[in-house]
């Protein structure tokens, strides 16, 4: 974490340096752009300076020419100055604007002059002796008293036979000439070949000097202020302290005027174009900086997204594995609850059979009970019969054998109710005649009735009364009710069972019994519910259960419920079988 904000920290520092570089090149170039236009500007306005002098001068050098071929200046030259030549060079001097008109002698002593003014130490000046020597001579210098920055124009006079008899002499004053564009901008000044400031539009320039090889200037008295130069690419800036009307930084241009033998300079300021050049630095700094805050609020963004998703894929790489791990745990338990589900139905099937063996074992003791009686009966019967045919009483030896067949056909009906409960029923419904499969149980339970002492009230139903069911599975049924009521009132004092039948749309058989009633009523029919001990008939908890999914089978009800007067009521309601069922 420290590491990846260090990074960052790290490529925006980077990113800030990159931003700073560029915006530094961009101003240098944008400066030098700017200096290459300011520059092209200050040129021309120089070369425009430039020629206005030059041009404003020359007019006085064709003056000082024009007046050397005056017809009154040759004579002059030769005989000096009359009054009407002094006249002739005051006009030139007035119309022209000139500080004076001189003519001078071949020897160069003044013959004429419009001033009148003695101004001999002119005709030491080398622009003078360049004219008596036939040259057209030019130059600047002081023309005392009259000026102290003036300019010479002088033209020699040639005589007839085409030798220099003299020369004009034209004097410019040179205050009068920068008067006009004193103050205009840009400030410009004309230096000599000294390097003097000779002539300038700004005055407290003038008689400045340039120092030996280097560049500026410095004031001809006093501490030379604050200057420095320096040069970017081809331009030279000059910083300067010179005063309230120059630049304090500031372009200089150079044009060199060798018509007049000085150099034009001019000094343009550069705080515009700075500063122009520093807005478009600042402007693509600040794009810069606009783009890369989005790309790296972009990047912030991405960043956060891949460190969210990373945590989230980790939550559901560990959720996953939680589920996984449950999901085979759940399956673990399912297999479990398969097997503890096959061995459950194991178990009850082999309960089932314990179950339907312990009932087995239970009616073949009441059967071999039953049986049991009318053996004996049989053989007393037979006994006596015999006794009786040997007193040749046959009347009684035929009672008895009556009452032998009819206690042999009542073995052969209890024989024939153990075979149909030992068989199985394949026939899911069927009808049945009720009397019959009740009478039927009655004498199966009668040997275990009889030794509980239980006394039996019954009103014989009517055959014909069809209900829907199977023989055997309802007379288990019956047998079971018959068999619980009787064990239920074992300890009671009084031992009565009822048993009625009712009859209209469905048939209800009801057990009524006058034992202790159901100790729990909502569970009797649940399987292995039992109360029993296990030294009594049954008690597996089986009968009831079994009996209740008979009787669904059938399409009927089977209740249990306790009387208000005490004991229990269990009500079989059997559906009446159809007529057509009864066709079949
Ligand atoms: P088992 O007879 O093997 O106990 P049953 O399902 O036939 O199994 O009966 C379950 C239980 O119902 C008995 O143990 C007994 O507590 C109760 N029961 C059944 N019939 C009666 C009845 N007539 N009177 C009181 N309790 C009864």
């Amino acid at each position: 974490m420290k590491h990846g904000f260090r990074q960052r920290v790290a490529v925006v520092l980077a990113f800030v340096m990159i931003v700073a570089v560029l915006a530094g090149c961009v101003w240098r170039y944008a400066y030098q752009q700017g200096l290459d236009q300011l520059a092209a500007r200050g040129q021309a306005d120089l070369t425009l300076a430039s020629d206005r002098l030059v041009g404003q001068l020359q007019r006085y050098r064709d003056l000082a020419v024009l007046m050397a071929d005056h017809p009154m200046i040759a004579v002059a030259v030769q005989e000096g100055g009359s009054a009407a030549t002094r006249d002739l060079l005051l006009e030139v001097a007035d119309k022209s604007a000139a500080l004076d008109v001189l003519v001078l002698s071949a020897e160069g002593r003044i013959a004429a002059s419009a001033s009148g003014r003695n101004l001999s130490a002119l005709r030491d000046g080398r622009h003078v002796k360049r004219a008596l020597r036939g040259a057209l001579g030019w130059g600047h210098g002081p023309a005392y008293p009259l000026t102290q920055r003036a300019f010479f124009h002088a033209a020699p006079v040639f005589g007839r036979n085409g030798k220099v008899q003299g020369a004009v002499v034209v004097i410019t004053d040179l205050n009068g000439i920068d008067y006009n564009w004193r103050g205009t901008n840009p400030a410009a000044f004309f230096t000599d070949a000294q390097g003097e400031v000779y002539i300038a539009n700004r005055t407290e320039l003038l008689f400045w000097k340039r120092p030996a090889h280097t560049p500026g200037l410095i004031p001809p008295h006093g501490d030379a202020p604050a200057f420095e130069a320096r040069r970017v690419g081809p331009h030279e800036i000059w910083q300067l302290g010179w005063g309230p009307y120059l630049p304090g930084e500031a372009l200089h241009l150079t044009q060199a005027l060798p018509m007049i033998g000085m150099t034009g300079e001019v000094l343009l300021d550069v705080t515009q174009t700075r500063a122009l050049a520093f807005a478009q630095a600042a402007a693509v700094a600040g794009l810069c900086m606009a783009f890369g805050s989005l790309l790296f609020l972009a990047s912030e963004r991405r960043r956060t997204l891949a460190a969210a998703n990373v945590q989230l894929e980790a939550r559901v790489a560990k959720r996953t594995v939680a589920l996984r791990e449950t999901n085979a745990k759940l399956v673990a338990e399912a297999n479990e609850r398969e097997e503890a589900q096959v061995a459950l139905r194991q178990a009850q099937e082999d309960l089932m059979q314990a179950g339907k063996l312990s009932a087995l074992g239970q009616m073949s003791a009441g059967i071999s009970h039953e049986l049991n009686q009318p053996l004996m009966a049989i053989r007393s019967f037979a006994e006596n019969a015999v006794q009786f045919l040997a007193r040749d009483n046959h009347q009684r030896a035929a009672e008895n054998l009556t009452r032998i067949s009819e206690l042999a056909q009542r073995m052969a009906r209890i024989i024939q109710n153990l075979r149909a409960f030992a068989r199985q029923e394949d026939i899911a419904q069927d009808r049945v005649d009720l009397a019959a499969v009740l009478l039927s149980a009655m004498e199966m339970t009668e040997g275990h009735r009889k030794a509980a002492k239980v006394a039996l009230v019954f009103d014989p139903v009517e055959t014909g009364v069809w209900v829907r069911g199977g023989e055997v599975r309802l007379g288990q049924v019956f047998v079971n009710l018959i068999t619980n009521a009787v064990d239920a009132m074992a300890d009671r004092a009084e031992r009565r069972l009822e048993v009625r039948v009712h009859a209209d749309d469905s048939v209800q058989v009801e057990f009524r019994d006058t034992g202790p009633g159901i100790e729990m009523p909502d569970k009797v029919f649940d399987p292995f519910y039992s109360t029993k001990t296990v030294d009594q008939t049954s008690g597996m908890g089986l009968g009831l259960s079994i009996s209740y999914g008979i009787v669904q089978s059938f399409g009927g009800q089977i209740k249990g419920s306790n009387l208000q007067q005490g004991g229990a009521v269990f009500t079989v309601t059997l559906e009446r079988a159809t007529p057509k069922e009864q066709a079949a």
